[in-house]
């Protein structure tokens, strides 16, 4: 009889946004005269812009004529949109060459696939809290986790470890906390990677957001880090691909360990299991670095950047600690009065109306803190924020 893989068994029940979900659609079903807020959404909201839509119908009917019409693309994505990353790379400084890029439908698939190319015995490092999808694509394959404790103490932003380790996950800027590495910071992950051979996954889905001109976009502007890391992008929340599905993964060819090349073996690894990005969705990506594109996608972000100005100044106000609000959709806030993460849950629920997310569901460190989202409309992330101040003024 089949056998099946017992790791799974090992997997935590996520009850985080199911719950948050039960709980707000139970408050509203009780007072149907409150009008309920989210700020706890974790997906785009602005529509995708002009340009990349034009891009897309303009392949998508190129695809219904026969002179133009293409069939299966290369796996590691269409050259054209591969030049286009390298260069706005470059427009960066960062030198990276359009064939160490490699085109998905979104980073969250890379970041559990790339685990295809580690042995079982390897430990691995993941910072508390942080985006579940790093533990449970580990669990799934039987890995031992060490979780490096993040705090208000290092705002979130945890230093290597004094001992080894083979795996580490970094998100900056990070969900859910906002917090962004700075390059010593980054620089000493580098050195850290580099002197005990440990391979640096570097989850930067939210680097557009970052507006400090000291903080790093990429891991590729740290000196050392050809070496030891890999790189996960995704236009998913910098150009609202969530639901059109792209992303791109940078795998330098210096990334060898054991004589074997990360490069090569991951291009294995795609050629063999994955059949590329639609045509269509490689084109509206493409079309994300045309200059037409560039200030209508930067319109959304800008859109997104102010509401978290607005959420930021609002808790700034009443004397909230918090990180993220700059360089990040993200505002990690430390619950007030001592409270736990669902107590204030509830609390905001029922006196503001307001739904966040609770921080204890991003890992243990997260108790005691909430997340909110700069995602949502602007006149509805306003009023939240005046009930949340009618509600803690002092
Ligand atoms: C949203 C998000 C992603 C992006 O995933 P896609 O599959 O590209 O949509 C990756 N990492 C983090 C931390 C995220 O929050």
């Amino acid at each position: 009889m089949v056998k099946l893989n017992e790791h799974y068994q090992e997997l935590q029940q996520n009850y985080l946004f199911s719950e948050v979900a039960r709980r707000a659609a139970a408050f509203a079903a009780e007072h149907p005269d409150r009008d309920v807020i989210r700020l706890s959404i974790g997906d785009v909201t602005r529509p995708l812009a002009p340009a990349v839509v034009e891009a897309m119908a303009r392949a998508a009917r190129e695809m219904g004529s026969a002179d133009t019409f293409r069939g299966y693309g290369p796996e590691q994505g269409y050259a054209f949109l591969r030049e286009a990353i390298r260069d706005d790379y470059a427009g960066r400084g960062v030198a990276v060459d359009a064939d160490e890029i490699f085109v998905s439908d979104g980073a969250k698939s890379d970041l559990g696939n790339f685990t295809d190319l580690f042995a079982r015995e390897n430990t691995v490092l993941i910072p508390d809290p942080v985006y579940p999808v790093y533990v449970d694509t580990n669990v799934m394959d039987g890995r031992n986790l060490v979780y490096l404790p993040g705090s208000t103490e290092n705002g979130f932003l945890p230093g290597p470890p004094d001992f080894p380790v083979d795996i580490v996950y970094l998100c900056s800027p990070n969900n859910p906390t906002g917090a962004a590495y700075n390059r010593a910071q980054l620089q000493a992950w580098v050195d850290y990677a580099n002197g005990c051979g440990a391979v640096l996954l570097y989850d930067a889905a939210y680097e557009v957001f970052i507006t400090d001109p000291d903080l790093p976009r990429s891991i590729f502007e740290i000196p050392g880090a050809r070496t030891c890391a890999v790189e996960f992008c995704s236009f998913s929340k910098t150009a609202g691909f969530t639901g059109t599905r792209c992303g791109y993964t940078v795998v330098p060819r210096e990334l060898s360990r054991g004589g074997q090349q990360l490069h090569q073996m991951w291009y294995r690894r795609q050629t063999t299991k994955f059949n590329g990005v639609s045509y269509i969705v490689q084109r509206g990506a493409a079309a994300v670095f045309t200059d037409e594109a560039r200030d209508q996608v930067r319109q959304a972000v800008d859109y997104y950047r102010e509401n978290a100005r607005i959420i930021a100044a609002g808790l700034d106000a009443l004397g909230f600690q918090y990180t993220g609000g700059v360089n990040s959709p993200y505002i990690w806030l430390r619950c007030p009065a001592g409270m736990g993460s669902w107590a204030f849950f509830d609390y905001l629920l029922e006196n503001a109306a307001v739904v966040g997310t609770p921080g204890a569901g991003f890992g243990p460190c997260g108790e005691g803190y909430f997340r909110l989202t700069a995602f949502g409309d602007r006149a509805r992330t306003r009023e939240a924020m005046e009930r949340i101040a009618a509600l803690f003024r002092p």
